[in-house]
């Protein structure tokens, strides 16, 4: 039977973060978790469901972009998509009045990421496999037929990729056999919010320890006295055995980036996350050449657009750790793009997470590049934090510090109907009850 896209829901989903502080960092001090929330209908009854992260306000914004761009998936037949899977990307991408609200970049991006990860949960769920499973199993040639290369072929070919995927075939069956017994390496965040008190700090870090986690992140940038006392604070708490990187998300210029980061260097933190710009390549470049001969490294990438600054990133040599996100770029994709980009130019992919369901997605993405790309976990890590896993049917799962592979179907997307319900925005259950009780102010739009 040919199974055609019958119709798409899109949802917005919010969670109450910001009233404890939760996600918060120098630019962002109120977070409310978020999520533009895409189900595709098939005439199969089997459906794909995908999202893309938002903080709350504007999510409405990404909704209608789901909606207005889904005219170019409602009736499609799916095989004609994932057999065509780059120019069908490029379709959503390129549409010809909508790009002009892009091009691939900001509420339009975050549509085609939401709309695009959908897809591959769908794609995934057809094929009754996770998603890392299902892109460890592609051939090289199918695996690049999803690639729109427009744009990145003075970097990297179809060809180059091809050639790259069959020199990493060779140890992929160990490999996959290492990762379903070992799980892939992450870090926690959770122990730095700018907003949490020192307690918390300490009694977070002693968590995580306890859990076996040897890497450890924290957020500065809005005091630098704070911020000593904060990094001298962790460091004492985890010992100098253990890593600690550190993210300004964005809050400085290029210069003061390098003299603030001057004054952490005691703290020996091995990554400036988001020094300033996500769109400052030169900028980054400077700070990552200024603070090189200090052992301290420049990591981005959660909120780039698109794979032309990646691209550029890399070829600036502005960044030591690449951090795709998999909710901003187009979808995975875009993003396979940038990790073939990487490999090509040597800089280790460390995803961001966090966020609602980012942690579920990046994971299918890190184990397919260590069985069938980089075939190596040495200097990389994803990010991991502890919190709204429980409003997902397939939640992430952790043991000994390391993510460990998903089993079930899909891309680890699908939100519990019971979540929906108390979290849809403005009217779920939850939602009323807190205007009501006053902790939030109804804004109409
Ligand atoms: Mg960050």
């Amino acid at each position: 039977m040919e199974i055609f896209i019958t119709d798409i829901d899109v949802k917005d989903v919010r969670f109450p973060t910001s009233l404890l502080a939760d996600g918060s960092d120098a630019m962002h001090t109120d977070p409310d978790y978020s999520c533009a929330y895409v189900t595709l209908k098939t005439n199969k009854g089997i459906e794909g469901y995908g999202l893309t992260f938002t903080l709350g306000r504007g999510t409405e914004i990404v909704v209608q972009a789901c909606k207005s761009m889904s005219y170019l998936v409602k009736g499609q037949k799916v095989t004609e998509i994932f057999a065509n899977f780059g120019s069908f990307w490029r379709k959503l991408t390129s549409e010809t009045q909508l790009r002009w609200l892009g091009p691939e970049k900001g509420v339009t991006h975050l549509a085609t990421a939401a709309i695009i990860n959908a897809l591959w949960d769908l794609w995934a769920r057809l094929e009754n496999k996770p998603v890392w499973k299902l892109l460890v199993d592609l051939t090289p040639e199918q695996l690049v037929s999803t690639i729109d290369f427009r744009y990145i072929t003075d970097v990297i070919t179809k060809e180059e990729v091809i050639k790259m995927l069959k020199e990493s075939e060779k140890g992929k069956t160990e490999r996959e056999e290492l990762l379903k017994k070992n799980g892939y390496p992450a870090y926690t965040t959770q122990v730095g919010w700018l907003g949490y008190s020192d307690e918390k700090m300490k009694t977070l870090c002693k968590k995580f320890l306890d859990l076996g986690f040897t890497s450890f992140k924290a957020k500065v940038g809005q005091n630098l006295k704070d911020d000593i006392r904060r990094c001298k604070l962790i460091r004492e708490m985890i010992g100098n055995e253990n890593k600690l990187m550190v993210d300004a998300n964005q809050i400085w210029d290029v210069n003061e980036s390098i003299e603030w980061m001057k004054e952490l260097e005691q703290f020996k933190p091995i990554w400036i996350e988001e020094p300033t710009s996500p769109d400052d390549i030169l900028g980054h470049a400077k700070i990552a050449e200024a603070l090189r001969p200090h052992g301290i490294g420049v990591a981005t990438g959660e909120m780039c657009a698109n794979r032309v600054i990646f691209k550029q990133l890399l070829q600036a040599k502005a960044i030591d750790y690449c951090q795709i996100d998999s909710a901003r770029i187009g979808g995975i994709n875009e993003i396979l793009a940038v990790y073939f980009m990487c490999k090509k130019l040597g800089v280790p992919v460390c995803p961001h997470a966090g966020g609602i369901g980012l942690c579920e997605m990046v994971q299918h993405l890190q184990m397919w590049d260590f069985v069938s790309l980089s075939g190596s976990t040495d200097d990389r890590v994803i990010e991991y934090v502890d919190q709204q896993h429980e409003y997902f049917e397939h939640p992430v799962r952790i043991h000994n510090a390391c993510y460990m592979p998903p089993m079930s179907s899909g891309y680890s997307t699908k939100l519990k109907d019971n979540c929906i319900k108390n979290y849809i925005h403005p009217d779920g259950i939850q939602w009323k009850q807190m205007y009501e009780k006053g902790l939030f102010q109804k804004i109409s739009c």
